[in-house]
């Protein structure tokens, strides 16, 4: 469910007119909704509401910025980071350190100061020599550092390859055969308080089988590390849950549905239990709102050419995905069109022989369920601007990413003397 409707024949989100918005910030732009934002953590917090005292993280990759931050830190929310740069816009945006996990295969010693400066809740350690590292730098600060091993459960999520990630031939977690070995050597590591096993088996999960699969895997591996004589105190179950794209496609499980699975499959497991949504809070609170810049005749159905592209909104591209488009003042007609952005690749494309409203030039378009790896994936390729973004609050509106004049792009780069002179 969102907050994007119409009203008077024209969209709307909650009470500000998606024409509005593009009247004053200008197109592309990517919209989200408050309420929907709000509607979603309230959603999946009561899914969870049997459990004690879970710590819900939010994926911070799926939707970094600062003012989607602030309002999900507002809402109790932790993050789940996997950099630097994300651990400190999680903080700068109020969320406690205490409510924080570092996720992520490649994390720097750098990186690992920084996070044990602030004194975050865990590291979810991905290989051996990460947790020697970070045994190293935490000694080295006099600290030790709360970690969980992320196990590779080798389960297949039945998701898009690129987005599969619990398989034993992806690069994520330690091998699940090796996970007591590499327990026991962490053990002997001085910097390192083991508290917790993890998992994260992949993205946009439209079947709850495999993440059982994955989680009574876990619960075993809690039950074998326990008898070995490690204190397990925490188990994350990471993120994943799919959302609705293509209304066509069956309704991915709830997250009453999830919640019921994980609490039966995690009863007596006596942890304290952690989850990294992602899209499943900022997926549908999003929208990518575009104008068309005219339309071209095709071999088959015409080429409706809009202003925002690849760079824009990189989900199809790189993983086929399927966003609905919708015309903001539908005309009632609908017919079969190609709609693909302006950027000299054929990857540029957002759908093709789509059945959607009939649109024409200067009419505005919405790229539906746009919240989540959207904006956080923009690029400028092409030398198009980097995307903007605004926040909906009930009747107000305010840009929280502001569109950069092309001029910062240029000015970026830097001449070096030798091609000074040759002017
Ligand atoms: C990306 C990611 C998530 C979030 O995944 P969603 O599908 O957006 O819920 C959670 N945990 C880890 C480790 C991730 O890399």
């Amino acid at each position: 469910m969102d907050h994007f409707d119409y009203v008077d024949g024209a969209m709307r989100v909650e009470q500000v007119p998606m024409a509005a918005i593009a009247e004053a910030v200008g197109t592309p732009v990517y919209v989200y909704s408050t309420a929907t934002l709000t509607r979603h953590v309230g959603v999946f917090s009561d899914a969870l509401s049997a459990l004690d005292d879970p710590l819900i993280a939010f994926a911070v990759k799926a939707n970094p910025n600062a003012a989607v931050l602030a309002t999900l830190a507002k809402l109790g929310l932790g993050a789940d980071v996997v950099s630097g740069g994300e651990l400190r816009r999680a903080v700068a945006a109020g969320i406690p350190a205490s409510r924080i996990v570092f996720s992520g295969v490649g994390k720097t010693a750098d990186e690992m100061r920084l996070a044990l400066e602030l004194g975050i809740f865990q590291f979810n350690l991905e290989s051996e020599p990460e947790a020697e590292m970070l045994s190293e730098v935490a000694l080295s600060m006099g600290k030790r550092a709360p970690v969980a091993y992320r196990i590779n459960p080798d389960v297949d999520a039945g998701t898009h390859a690129k987005i599969s990630t619990g398989k034993s031939e992806n690069k994520f977690g330690i091998p699940y055969d090796r996970a007591l070995a590499s327990y026991a050597a962490a053990r002997n590591l001085p910097g390192l308080d083991v508290q917790g096993v993890a998992v994260h088996i992949g993205s946009q999960l439209t079947d709850l089988a495999p993440l059982e699969a994955a989680f009574v895997k876990v619960g075993a591996l809690v039950a074998a590390l326990r008898a070995a004589g490690h204190d397990i105190r925490t188990a994350d179950l990471g993120g994943g849950l799919g959302v609705p794209y293509d209304p066509a496609l069956p309704v991915p499980p709830s997250p009453a549905d999830y919640g019921a699975m994980v609490t039966r499959v995690t009863q007596g497991w006596n942890v304290r239990l952690l989850f990294e949504p992602g899209r499943v809070i900022v997926g549908n609170a999003g929208a990518l709102l575009s104008r068309v810049i005219r339309v071209k005749q095709g071999a088959q159905a015409p080429f409706v050419i809009v202003d925002a592209a690849m760079n824009d909104l990189m989900r199809p591209s790189l993983y086929d995905a399927w966003h609905d488009i919708r015309a903001v003042k539908p005309s009632g007609q609908r017919a079969a069109a190609n709609v693909v952005g302006p950027v000299c690749e054929t990857g540029d494309t957002f759908a093709m022989d789509r059945d959607m409203d009939v649109v024409a030039a200067d009419d505005l378009v919405a790229f539906m369920t746009a919240g989540a790896y959207g904006a956080t994936m923009a690029g400028t390729y092409n030398s198009r601007a980097l995307t903007p973004e605004v926040l909906v609050s009930g009747d107000k509106w305010a840009v929280v990413r502001a569109r950069p004049p092309v001029e910062t792009l240029i000015a970026g780069d830097i001449i070096p003397d030798w091609l000074k002179s040759v002017r």
